[in-house]
């Protein structure tokens, strides 16, 4: 049987956690591979071009969009991303399991394409636990910061969709709590296998 990976999707409000747990993931998991969106937004501080993001101007951006080069594309916090469907699907076909890293639009939108992606959502313990985290890593404004706390409201409110939910306390346990669901999700036996025909005994 063609070996088919999976789609791993985590998402989380802005400050959540989900980068910093998909870090983990990646590096302790092999058999994990990612995805590089494509985002309108400007490049901050250290990030490289092709390592965080491919970074696009919004004409571009709509000529991919035609083109049907994403698998999912969202408007988040005033930016557009898109994940690049080739780039996914290589992984896919070769048996590699990927992780998306991207928000709740984009999660749900994956789900109606691919119905056996396992959506994992990334609760913060508190808003104020949320908020002080924003706050302590340093990259965002005080506008810009308001801005994502307003946002997750939704986002939280939209996670009620996802197969898990999973609260980012201590980091470690939110890590091993994903890496249990993954394992879960590669020894799930598929529904195609399910409605098979017995042969007879
Ligand atoms: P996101 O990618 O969801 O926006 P990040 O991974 O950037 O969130 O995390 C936001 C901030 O919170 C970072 O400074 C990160 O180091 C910190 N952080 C993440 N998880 C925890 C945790 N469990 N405990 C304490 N700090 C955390
Ligand atoms: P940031 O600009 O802080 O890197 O990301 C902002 C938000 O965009 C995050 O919630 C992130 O997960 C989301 N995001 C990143 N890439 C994609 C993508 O390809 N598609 C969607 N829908 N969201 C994405």
């Amino acid at each position: 049987m063609k070996p088919q990976g999976l789609l791993i999707v985590v998402s989380a409000p802005s400050g959540g956690g989900k980068t910093t747990i998909c870090e983990q993931l990646l590096r302790h998991d092999r058999r994990l591979g990612r995805s590089v969106s494509a985002t309108t937004r400007l490049r901050r501080g250290r990030e490289r071009e092709g390592r965080e993001y491919f970074f696009v101007t919004p004409a571009e951006f709509r000529r991919r969009i035609k083109q049907r080069r994403f698998i999912e594309w969202a408007r988040v916090h005033d930016h557009y991303y898109g994940t690049p469907r080739q780039a996914v699907e290589r992984q896919l076909a070769a048996g590699r399991d990927v992780v998306l890293v991207i928000d709740v639009q984009g999660g749900l939108a994956v789900k109606r394409q691919y119905p056996r992606a396992v959506l994992i959502f990334v609760m913060p313990p508190s808003r104020q636990v949320l908020a002080a985290r924003l706050r302590g890593r340093g990259t965002d404004t005080q506008a810009t910061i308001r801005r994502r706390l307003q946002n997750a409201r939704w986002e939280m409110d939209l996670a009620k969709r996802y197969d898990y939910q999973v609260v980012n306390r201590r980091l470690q346990d939110a890590v091993e709590q994903i890496q249990a669901i993954i394992t879960a999700a590669r020894l799930r036996v598929g529904i195609e296998n399910k409605t098979k025909r017995r042969p007879k005994t």
